[in-house]
Formats: structure tokens, sequence, C-alpha cells
């Protein structure tokens, strides 16, 4: 059987969702692909829920652009839809004076990326607000929230099919074949095989993204960027949270260092710290967790022994490994026509945190590429 579509999005994680909505109501006719039986069953539901306020991100890259604009469209839909959220805050925390150039710089890039809400705090200041806190000063993001992501997308679900857009679970892409001047061709396999035509394609298969391009023929292998999995553990705490608002390390390599989260209900989880690896496997090894108490110690002192469990596990889809980001500089990256030659294409690599809080901004981003090339 083939069916005929303006527009066909692969993969239904928040990015999917919200990019399908997106598209559904510019009145095109589209169809929601997934390899599971359930939205949101990859990265999207192996995250920290937390809504970015945009601080980290290099000047003019594509994550602080999306992040800032996500974030204020995630805070507006959440509000408008009854998603739940917090805007808890969070602290970032230098624990030694070798650390403050690193908390100056990191105030100074958000101000590049247009958050200047960010507050010093002495570490008495911090104390008084966070009396287990361990620090010799902090910065303060008022912006930065929780969100219930399975109630987004829930509710991103739901605009997608009252726009009349249609979601196909159990529905692999297996191949493709793009041709000029004609509809893509896409091969979607499970129970009921099927292809479909679709003039728009949105390759949104987050940890499979590389894997969906290189089986549309015509998709030229060069614009494939190489892609790498970090793994991010998390433990999660016993007992009540030891603060009431997020608290951050200086960033690490790879990741924004061992912080703690705190859910919307009020249970404290600490991660996801980094594990390049090969494989897409969510065990937690039991052994990783000397390194989460020497790291947490660090700003929390008073943490007792055995009060970690592991928790779950994501996968980061990585573009680039180590600090040195590569060539792309650990940017997302939004393939259009311009890059890859194929009309109505667009492929999204390396959707890593802060994907989540982007996600609206992403889709209009990918409106306008659509719209376009
Ligand atoms: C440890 C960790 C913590 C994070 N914390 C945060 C955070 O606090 N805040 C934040 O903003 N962001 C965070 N992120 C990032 C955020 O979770 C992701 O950017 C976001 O979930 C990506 O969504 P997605 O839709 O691109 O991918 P996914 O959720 O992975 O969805 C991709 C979908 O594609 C489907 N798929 C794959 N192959 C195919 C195929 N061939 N055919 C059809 N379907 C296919 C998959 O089944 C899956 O459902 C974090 C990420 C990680 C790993």
């Amino acid at each position: 059987m083939t069916d005929t579509v303006d527009c066909a999005v692969i993969g239904a994680g928040v990015v999917g969702l919200a990019v399908a909505r997106a598209c559904a109501q510019q009145g095109w006719e589209t169809v929601l692909v997934e390899a599971e039986n359930a939205i949101g069953t990859g990265t999207s539901s192996r995250n920290s829920e937390v809504v970015h306020a945009g601080i980290y991100y290099p000047q003019g890259s594509l994550k602080a652009r999306l992040c800032v604009q996500g974030k204020h469209k995630l805070y507006a839909y959440c509000e408008e839809k009854g998603v739940e959220f917090s805007r808890c805050g969070k602290f970032i925390v230098a624990t030694h004076e070798g650390q403050l150039d690193a908390l100056r710089a990191i105030r100074a890039a958000a101000a590049a990326n247009g958050v200047d809400d960010l507050r010093w705090l002495d570490c008495g200041e911090a104390r008084a607000r966070e009396p287990a806190l361990n620090c010799v000063a902090a910065l303060e993001s008022p912006s930065t929230g929780i969100v219930d992501s399975h109630g987004l997308m829930l509710a991103l679900r739901g605009d997608f099919e009252a726009a009349g857009g249609m979601l196909a679970f159990c529905s692999p892409v297996t191949g493709g074949a793009a041709r000029p001047g004609r509809p893509t061709l896409l091969e979607v396999g499970g129970d009921e095989p099927m292809a479909l035509l679709a003039t728009r394609v949105v390759n949104s298969a987050g940890l499979h993204a590389q894997q969906v391009a290189a089986c549309i023929e015509g998709v030229p292998a060069h614009s494939i960027p190489r892609g790498r999995y970090a793994k991010g553990n998390y433990y999660s705490l016993a007992g009540a949270a030891p603060f009431s608002r997020l608290i951050y390390p200086v960033p690490e390599e790879g990741g924004l260092g061992v912080h703690l989260t705190i859910d919307l209900g009020g249970q404290a989880r600490f991660g996801p710290d980094v594990e390049w690896t090969g494989t897409i496997d969510y065990t937690v090894d039991p052994g990783r967790a000397a390194k989460f108490y020497e790291a947490i110690r660090t700003y929390w002192p008073a943490l007792p022994d055995d009060a970690l469990q592991p928790g779950y596990a994501g996968i980061r889809p990585k573009l680039a490994d180590g600090k040195h980001g590569g060539k792309h500089g650990g940017d997302f990256m939004i393939q259009d026509a311009r890059e890859h030659g194929v009309r109505g294409l667009v492929n999204l690599y390396g959707i890593e945190s802060p994907g989540l809080t982007a996600s609206l901004a992403i889709a209009d981003d990918v409106i306008e590429r659509l719209n376009t090339h």
C-alpha cells in the first residue's frame, strides 16, 4: 500500500511531536511515524525534565538561540495547556576559589545569550537560602525550572491530532529514496509494511537519526555527521530532598556535572554523569556510585552513606566528543536542502540537551526551513 501525504515526521519523541504538531497546524496532511508502540519512549523519557535558561551555550549557536526562545514558548505553552511545571530556579555553585573564574565566565556567556537575570551570591547569601550547601559563591538562575515532560508530550500529541495529524506506531522507517522534483519515498516496516510518499520529510529519530538518513537513497553520505553516544546515569536519593531548588556544579567535559534535580513530586535525583558508550543500554551500573558520592559531597557534604540508589539512564546523541567539540562545537545540527541537496527534507542531528526546552523553537525553525528550502 502506498499513501501520499504533505509531510512525514519520523520519530515521536518530544521534538518529533512538536514538529509534527507545527506541520499539521500549517494545514499540511501530516503523518508521524514511530518505531515503538507509544510516544516518548526514547531520550524524551530519560532526561532531567529541566527547563534550561540558556546559560552555557556559545553565543550564536543553535543551542543558545533555540533554548532561550524555546524556554519562553514552553512556559507559555504549559500555562495555556495546563501542563505541570515549576519555575523553581537553580544555583550553579563554585565549591572552591579555583572555580570562581569559571563561574564568572558562565555569567558572561549567559548575558551574551540574552539571559540577563542571573544573580551572583556570595557564600553567606547562598547558604541563607540553602543551608545544606557548601560553596564559596553561586549564580542564581531564576528562569530555570522543571516540567512534566510526559504531560507536555501528551499535550503536543493532542494538538497534533486535533489539527488532523495521524500517528502510526510500530512503524519503523527502514528505507527510502529521494527523487528530484517528486515526493520522497519512505519504506515503513513493522507488522503492516507500507510505503509513504511525502512532499516534506522531517527526520527526528533521535539516537537513530544518522541511521535513518543513511537509509534514504539520495542523501549524500558526506552530509551525515558522525554520531557518538554519551550515556548519562542517574541515582535517586532515599529520603527528603536537601535543597529547594536545582543545584548544579560548574560544568564538566561532555555534560553539566553531577547535579541535583527535583521532580514535580519533590523527589531528588542526582546525575546525569558522562559515560561514553557504543551501545544503547540503559542499565545503571551500581559500581558508579562511589564517583557520585564524591562529586555530590563537594557541594553537599552531609550526604549520608547508603543514601543513593541506581536510578535510570538516558543517552545523549552527541555529534562531537570531549570538550573540544569537533567541527560543530557540540551544537545541534539542523540540515535542509542547502546542506544535503534534497528539497523538502530536514534532518535533526545531535538533539541532546537542551532539546526538551528547545522543542517548540526547533519546530518553528523546521517550519521556516520547510517553507523556504
Ligand atoms: C541524560 C539526559 C538528560 C537530559 N536532560 C535534559 C533537560 O533536563 N532539559 C532539556 O531541555 N533537555 C534534556 N535532555 C535532552 C532531551 O531529552 C532531548 O533533546 C530530547 O528528548 C530529544 O527528543 P527527540 O524527539 O529528538 O528524541 P527521542 O525522544 O529519542 O525520540 C526519537 C524517536 O524516534 C524513534 N525512532 C528511532 N528510529 C526510528 C525509525 N527508524 N523509524 C521511526 N521512528 C524511529 C524512537 O523510537 C524515538 O521515539 C537530556 C538528554 C539526556 C540524554
